[in-house]
C-alpha cells in the first residue's frame, strides 16, 4: 500500500456545498423574508421541470411529504398499506400516523427493492395503497407494480428518498405515480439540510397538500403579505412548509443535480470494476431499463468465502479510516413493528439474508481521487486477508 494513502479517513458522506449555496442564502437573508414565499414558489416549479410531472410541493421532510401524499389519497385507519420491510423507518410511519396498517412484503434479493409477487400475496380486501421506495437509487420493477395496483385499485406513493435523479424506461421518477416523495435531508443526493418535495399530475392532490402543509389555512403567508389580513381555517392542518432559505440552496443544488450524479456513477463503476473480480464481493446490479441516482452503493459479502462476519467487516473498514454503514435493518426485526403488529423474525427471508451481508460503502460527488483509490484499496486488502 502506498503509504502516503495512510493517513487517510474517508466519512461516510460529505454534503456537496459551495460557494453558490452561500451566495444563494446570503441573498435571502438580505432580503429579509425567510421562511416560504417567492422562492420556495420558484423552487417547486424548477423541481417539477426536472422530474417532469405538472406539479410540485415543497415540504419540510420527506416523512411530511409521504404523510401529507397518504393524508391525500384519504387512508382511514385500519386501511393496510404495503411497503418493503427494507426501509427507513419513516416509510412505514406514516401509515401509523393516520391509524393505517403497514404491511411489510420481502425483497428481490437482486435488487433489494420491494418484490411485486410478494406483494401480491399480501394484498388482502383493505389494501388501499403501496409504498415502492427505490433502495440506493436503482428504480423499483414499476411496470410490474403499476399492474397490480391498477388491479387491485390501490395507489401508488412512492418513496424517492434515495432516488434523485433516477429514471425508468427513460422517464425520471417522479414523473410515473399518482404521488411521489423526495428526501432534502442532509445526507441525500440534493440536500438543504431538511426539506422534502411532492410531485403529482394531480390537481385535486396539490390543493390539498397546499392547505394541508400549512395549517389547513386556505392562502399560504406569501400570498398574504401584499396586505390582506383575511383568511380561513378549513382543516386541523400540519407545519409541513419548507422555508425560502432552504429552496435557495435546493436551487443552487439542483442547478448541479445532474453533474453531482455523474460524479456518483464514476465512482460507483470504479468500485465496481474493482470489486467485481473478488469472488467474495457481490457489487450492486446495474439495469439497462434504469438509472440509478447512486445515493448509496451497497457491496454484498459472501460471507461463506470470508472468516469474518458484516459487523467485523465494518470494524475493519473503521480501524483503517473507512467510514461504512449499512442500510437498512428491516424494520420487521424492529421492536415496534414486531409488538404493535405481531411481525417476527424469519418473516421475511430474503430482506434477512441481505441485511446480514450488506455494507454501504462512502458514496458523494467531493470524494477526492485518493479516496477513491484508498476505499478500494481497503476493502480489497480486508477481502484477501480475510478470504477463505
Ligand atoms: C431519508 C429517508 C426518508 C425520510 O426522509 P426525511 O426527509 O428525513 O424525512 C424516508 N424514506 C427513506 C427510504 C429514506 O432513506
Amino acid at each position: 500500500m502506498n503509504p502516503a494513502l495512510l493517513a487517510i479517513n474517508v466519512p461516510f458522506h460529505r454534503a456537496s456545498l459551495g460557494e453558490e449555496e452561500v451566495q444563494a442564502v446570503s441573498e435571502v437573508l438580505r432580503s429579509g423574508w425567510l421562511t416560504m414565499g417567492s422562492k420556495t414558489l420558484e423552487f417547486e416549479r424548477r423541481f417539477a421541470d426536472y422530474v417532469g410531472s405538472r406539479y410540485a410541493i415543497a415540504v419540510s421532510s420527506c416523512t411530511a411529504a409521504l404523510h401529507l401524499s397518504l393524508e391525500a389519497i384519504g387512508l382511514e385507519p385500519g386501511d393496510e398499506v404495503l411497503l418493503p420491510t427494507t426501509t427507513f423507518t419513516a416509510t412505514a410511519e406514516v401509515v401509523t400516523y393516520l391509524r393505517g396498517r403497514p404491511v411489510f412484503v420481502d425483497i428481490d434479493p437482486l435488487t433489494m427493492n420491494i418484490s411485486p409477487g410478494d406483494a401480491k400475496r399480501r394484498i388482502s380486501p383493505r389494501t388501499r395503497a403501496m409504498i415502492p421506495v427505490h433502495f440506493a437509487g436503482l428504480p423499483c420493477d414499476m411496470d410490474s407494480l403499476r399492474d397490480l395496483a391498477q388491479a387491485h385499485q390501490l395507489h401508488v406513493v412512492e418513496d424517492a428518498a434515495h432516488a434523485l435523479p433516477s429514471a425508468y424506461r427513460g422517464r425520471r421518477i417522479g414523473a410515473l405515480s399518482e404521488l411521489t416523495a423526495f428526501s432534502f435531508y442532509a445526507t441525500k443526493t440534493l440536500t438543504t439540510g431538511e426539506g422534502g418535495m411532492i410531485t403529482t399530475d394531480d390537481e385535486s392532490h396539490v390543493k390539498r397538500m397546499q392547505v394541508m402543509r400549512l395549517h389547513g389555512i386556505s392562502r399560504d403567508a406569501w400570498n398574504r403579505s401584499g396586505g390582506s389580513w383575511d383568511y380561513e381555517v378549513r382543516e386541523a392542518g400540519y407545519k409541513y412548509n419548507l422555508t425560502d432559505l432552504q429552496s435557495a440552496i435546493g436551487m443552487a443544488q439542483l442547478a448541479k443535480c445532474d453533474e453531482m450524479n455523474e460524479a456518483r456513477r464514476r465512482i460507483a463503476e470504479r468500485y465496481s470494476d474493482a470489486f467485481a473480480s473478488l469472488p467474495a464481493l457481490e457489487v450492486p446490479e446495474i439495469l439497462p431499463d434504469r438509472q440509478s441516482s447512486w445515493h448509496l452503493y451497497v457491496l454484498r459479502l459472501r460471507l461463506e468465502q470470508l472468516s469474518i462476519d458484516r459487523k467485523r467487516f465494518i470494524e475493519e473498514l473503521a480501524a483503517r479510516g473507512v467510514n461504512a454503514s449499512v442500510h437498512f435493518i428491516p424494520l420487521h426485526l424492529q421492536p415496534y413493528y414486531q409488538e404493535r403488529f405481531g411481525y417476527r423474525p424469519g418473516d421475511f427471508p430474503n430482506a434477512e439474508h441481505e441485511y446480514e451481508r450488506c455494507v454501504s460503502l462512502p458514496i458523494y460527488p467531493g470524494m477526492s481521487d485518493d479516496e477513491i483509490r484508498y476505499v478500494i484499496t481497503t476493502v480489497s486488502d480486508i477481502v484477501r486477508l480475510r478470504g477463505r
